[in-house]
């Protein structure tokens, strides 16, 4: 499970920010250039945000809840360089739904299907709540894969490859290289109890399809 923590409301304090060309910040009036140094410290407030854009090009985009996620501007704030991979201990469809519940104090920026279908939950310049860890979550993006570890049938051929695509496509982004010490299962998170993504996760399989995915040229950003 992840942190628990509630929402700001950064949208609304976003628009009285750019409302003029200056604004008052504790009791200061700033002019635009200060502002925008102000801006900087005050993470999610300086990027454009567009409902539905997304980072992997091919996911469908389908909202996690507010809860399970905060608020960032990375890798401005925080650099991105881990990459963490899960097994959701069920299937798609429970995985979306928990993402979804504000209850549940979690969700990843992907969850991969066993057909390859990949869902984005999660800008990757927000913090998911996935690995249990702050200081991880805060430095990575987080990977989902339908199915249960004890089940090495569940990793398909299909979904070994898209998610190797869609790991090449974020260090390429970040600029991370592309090995164990940055591309990690969440076992490998210092002090968690999870033990996915489990034996059978294929690691010397699925490094040598990212390594491929990676050759093949960076993915950009559909933005
Ligand atoms: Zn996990």
């Amino acid at each position: 499970m992840g942190e628990k923590r509630r929402g700001t409301k950064p949208v609304g304090r976003r628009a009285v920010l750019i409302g003029g060309g200056a604004a008052v910040v504790g009791g200061a009036v700033l002019a635009r250039d200060e502002l925008r140094r102000a801006w900087y410290r005050v993470p999610g407030v300086e990027k454009d945000r567009v409902e539905g854009e997304l980072d992997h090009v091919g996911a469908q985009w389908t909202a996690a809840s507010r809860a399970n996620w905060r608020y960032a501007d990375r890798p401005d704030d925080f650099t991105i360089d881990r990459v963490v991979i899960h097994v959701v201990q069920g299937d798609y469809p429970t995985a979306l739904k928990v993402f979804k519940d504000p209850g549940h104090g979690a969700a990843t920026h992907y969850v991969v299907r066993k057909d390859g279908h990949v869902a984005q939950m999660i800008r990757e310049l927000d913090v998911a709540f996935h690995a249990g860890d702050r200081g991880m979550n805060e430095r990575s993006v987080g990977i989902e894969h339908e199915g249960f570890v004890d089940r090495p049938q569940d990793f398909t051929d299909a979904m070994y490859a898209s998610s190797a695509r869609l790991t090449a496509g974020i260090c390429a982004r970040y600029g991370i290289p592309v090995d164990r010490e940055h591309i990690i299962g969440h076992v490998e998170v210092e002090g968690t109890d999870h033990t996915d993504p489990g034996p059978h996760w294929d690691w010397d399989r699925y490094m040598k399809l990212v390594r491929d995915a990676a050759a093949g040229g960076p993915r950009t950003s559909a933005s």
